[in-house]
């Protein structure tokens, strides 16, 4: 038998963004363990914003389980907050009621800045540095400073090794900003590696004295970008049949959801999705081939391949929960008839 450090994690009931928590049971396995084998636990709601009523105890349910390439004999345990009966989803449970679908397959972008003495790394105590340009995909001390890529390339190898489907990574358009990429069949399962991607990138973090800061525009009103988390979607009937006049009814959908959509895309859009700065408004829906100023984006590939394949909502902001955007994007797709569906009726 060996004894593992299980490390329980999951979304606290701060609002409109839950933070992460985390704490370490050891237990002892024959192997790395398998969800089925790793049991409930609980923790103290009332000093994470999710105590209800008298008692204070919620459960830990354990839904993904990853190996911690960061500690001997480590496991990630991503988990679902229920009530204290472990069957009823807590209130602060997203998760436990989104949709989801196999054959729904997303990609994330996560933008993000490094913070350092409260401003953006590399910035200067007093002013700016100079401006955006030259720091996207750059290369260079004086681009991307002396550490951002030590932390990157951490944090990418940390993913991998805990199967992570990370895809990439590049600097962003502002300085100390960065960006990496999450693929994955399923909302549930593509939004529980973004969640714990963003786990790993606090944690790692903590070592270099360095913040994450993922709100969507956090130097406000200036001429350097804020952080999105674009959300590429494809289901088996776009990848496979799609055509002009699904994808045409689907747009239409997507326009007529517009409030649900940016309720779930992440607090304070406002700010960020102005018009400026390569996104659309976020009171306006529109759509348009490579067009990345547009609040979805078809990319060529799709037009070229008769309407069929992936597009991409450049609407979803860094701190928007992936559970809920993905979701949502399902939902909206749900009200599209299909020609089967079409048949059928
Ligand atoms: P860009 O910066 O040009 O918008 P990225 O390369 O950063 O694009 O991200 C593209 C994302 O699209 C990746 O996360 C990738 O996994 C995802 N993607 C590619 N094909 C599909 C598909 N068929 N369905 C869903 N997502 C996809
Ligand atoms: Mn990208
Ligand atoms: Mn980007
Ligand atoms: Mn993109």
């Amino acid at each position: 038998m060996t004894k593992y450090k299980l490390e329980y994690i999951w979304l606290d009931g701060y609002t409109p963004v839950p933070n992460l928590r985390g704490k370490t049971q050891i237990k002892e396995f024959e192997s790395f363990p398998t969800l089925e084998q790793l049991p409930l636990w609980g923790f103290d709601g009332s000093s994470t914003m999710q105590a209800e009523g008298r008692s204070s105890d919620c459960v830990l349910k354990p839904v993904a389980v990853y190996p911690d390439p960061a500690r001997t004999n480590g496991a990630l345990v991503m988990c679902e907050v229920m009530m204290p009966d472990g069957v009823t989803p807590h209130s602060t449970n997203a998760r436990a009621t989104i949709l989801d679908d196999e054959g729904a397959w997303f990609g994330f972008e996560q933008e993000y800045f490094f913070y350092k003495d409260g401003r953006p790394l590399g910035f200067p105590e007093h002013g700016y540095p100079a401006p955006q340009g030259p720091y996207y995909t750059g290369v260079g001390y004086s681009n991307v400073g002396d550490v951002a890529r030590e932390i990157v390339e951490e944090h990418l190898d940390l993913c991998l090794a805990a199967g992570i489907n990370h895809e990439g990574i590049n600097a962003e358009v502002a300085k100390g900003q960065w960006e990496f990429q999450i693929f994955g069949k399923g909302s549930k399962k593509a939004a529980d590696e973004v969640w714990m991607a963003r786990y790993l990138l606090l944690r790692l973090t903590e070592k270099y004295g360095v913040d994450i800061e993922f709100h969507c525009k956090p130097l406000g009103d200036t001429d350097w970008n804020g952080s999105g988390m674009h959300c590429n979607f494809s289901t088996e009937y776009m990848r496979t049949v799609g055509g002009k006049e699904y994808f045409e009814a689907l747009m239409a959908q997507f326009d007529k959801n517009l409030d649900a959509h940016i309720a779930v895309y992440g607090p304070d859009n406002h700010m960020r999705l102005t018009g400026k700065h390569e996104t659309a408004p976020w009171n306006k829906f529109s759509y348009g081939v490579a067009d990345r100023g547009a609040s979805i984006r078809v990319p060529h590939s799709f037009i070229k391949n008769d309407y069929k394949g992936y597009l991409e909502d450049r609407r979803p902001n860094s701190q928007g929960d992936p559970y809920q955007i993905a979701s949502q994007v399902l939902k909206t797709i749900s009200e599209v008839p299909t020609e089967k569906a079409a048949a059928a009726a």
